[in-house]
């Protein structure tokens, strides 16, 4: 049969067997950053576009290559590319800022980006991210990063190392941009096309290139921490004393820019040595501009996205554990309607207590219910035939072992069987 409908290049379907895992990873990361008093927000996946080129930046491969714009009667909507813009807007129109700040927020967001796709890199993915408003000590910087930090450790992840960079203020930046002006006016017949239309506008830009010509320039470029105003300087000098106090392991990398426009002051990375050249698995910084360019009060600002699928790919490649898929609890195949009627409402009853129940749905005959229920690997299995339904009790088998224990067909008695039999493995175990 040929496949009349394919998926969109770049996005993919997550199967039984991985959305498991990804469900492990949402929860891991959501619930470490619950241990810093962060807070989910969902936004919605569609915003005007100017909120992404204002926020984002017009000189970004984001806004110039990736967007998933459309026009929708005279408005101009945008898949968003990222989760920081929708977030900063959705603070301001629910006035959050005036409750008692920091604030500090939580997201999983799918993200729409025409990349050019390959491992780690898809059109449409995941992004777990955290935005925190109204601190602007480098106390704030290293917390952020320390959520980063513990989410990646709790998921066993110990090969990804921590990068970290400041880029300066408007008060320095203009004097580091001038520098690297005069570097790259010398060099431009060694830059791509891309960069050489920046190099006016956004010099900064021309640190991030991802091509080879442009990388071997950027790599003998002033570095952005010889330019810093005492101001930046002092804050770059205390979040590394408190990262340090902390015990987290960095490298000050002097060329890590991040993509998008708004970062000022702290940039960040952490990076895996274990899915080739898509290796950022995490990035963030300080955007203490982003709020007021916005339209909303001065607000100093930090946060970060980390890409799930690539989280994911790094896990699997190094061999991390996943919690074992669910099991069924027990499969109760039946002999005729009475019997099948019998199954159904026990199952019922059993689930509500929280138990995965199995019955034949489909009119199998009985040794294709015992194949059904070997095949779902059911932890146990009993049939009603109509001596069971008579005598009002069936026998129980455990698989793993065949040992048989008549229980009868009543919710009570069932789940008190289950309950005891959960009890002994977890007590094995
Ligand atoms: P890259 O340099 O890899 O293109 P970026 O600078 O565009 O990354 P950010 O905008 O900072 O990335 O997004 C944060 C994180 O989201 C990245 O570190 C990465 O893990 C993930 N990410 C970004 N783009 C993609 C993509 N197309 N597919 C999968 N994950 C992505
Ligand atoms: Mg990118």
């Amino acid at each position: 049969m040929a496949l009349k409908y394919r998926s969109i290049r770049g996005t993919r379907d997550i199967l039984p067997g991985q959305s498991e895992k990804w469900r492990y990873v949402e929860r891991v990361a959501l619930e470490t950053a619950a241990t810093y008093g962060i807070r989910q927000i969902r936004i919605p996946t569609i915003e005007k576009t100017e909120l992404f080129t204002r926020s984002v930046g017009e000189t970004t491969d984001v806004v110039q290559k990736e967007m998933y714009t459309f026009e929708k009667g005279r408005e101009s909507i945008t898949l968003r590319p990222e989760g920081t813009a929708g977030t900063v807007r959705a603070v301001l129109e629910n006035s959050m800022l005036a409750d008692t700040l920091p604030l500090k927020l939580s997201y999983i967001v799918s993200c729409f980006r025409h990349d050019n796709p390959q491992a780690g890199r898809y059109r449409e993915f995941t992004q777990f991210g955290i935005e925190c408003f109204g601190n602007s000590l480098p106390t704030a910087d290293a917390e952020v990063i320390g959520v980063a930090y513990d989410i990646l450790s709790r998921l066993g992840l110990s090969d990804v190392s921590l990068e970290i960079n400041s880029i300066g203020c408007p008060k320095c930046r203009p004097s580091y941009n001038q520098a690297l002006k005069a570097y790259y006016e010398n060099r431009t017949d060694k830059l791509c096309k891309t960069c050489l239309e920046r190099l006016e506008r956004n010099p900064l830009r021309l640190l991030d290139c991802k091509e080879e010509g442009c990388q071997a320039l950027a790599a003998q470029a002033p570095k952005s921490t010889d330019y810093l105003c005492e101001e930046c300087d002092d804050h770059f000098e205390g979040l590394k004393k408190r990262l340090d106090a902390m015990g987290f392991v960095y490298r000050v990398n002097p060329f890590i820019v991040r993509g998008l426009d708004y970062y000022t002051k702290t940039v960040f990375e952490f990076i895996s040595d274990k899915i080739g050249a898509q290796a950022t698995v995490c990035g963030g910084g300080r955007y203490d501009g982003l709020v007021e360019e916005l339209g909303g009060p001065h607000t100093p600002a930090l946060g970060f996205g980390m890409g799930l699928d690539r989280i994911l790919l790094v896990m699997e490649n190094s061999g991390c554990q996943f919690p074992a898929p669910p099991i069924c609890d027990l499969y109760i195949g039946s002999m005729g309607e009475e019997e099948n009627i019998k199954a159904l409402t026990l199952a019922t009853h059993l689930r509500r207590e929280g138990f995965t129940v199995l019955c034949d749905t489909v009119g199998r005959s009985v040794k294709a219910q015992m194949r059904y229920a070997d095949k779902q690997s059911s932890a146990h299995s009993c049939i009603i035939g109509s001596n069971e339904l008579g005598q009002g009790k069936a026998t129980v088998k455990r698989m793993a072992d065949g040992n048989q224990t008549e229980v009868a067909l009543t919710a009570e008695a069932m789940s008190q069987y289950l309950y005891a039999e959960k009890a002994e493995e977890i007590a094995e175990a």
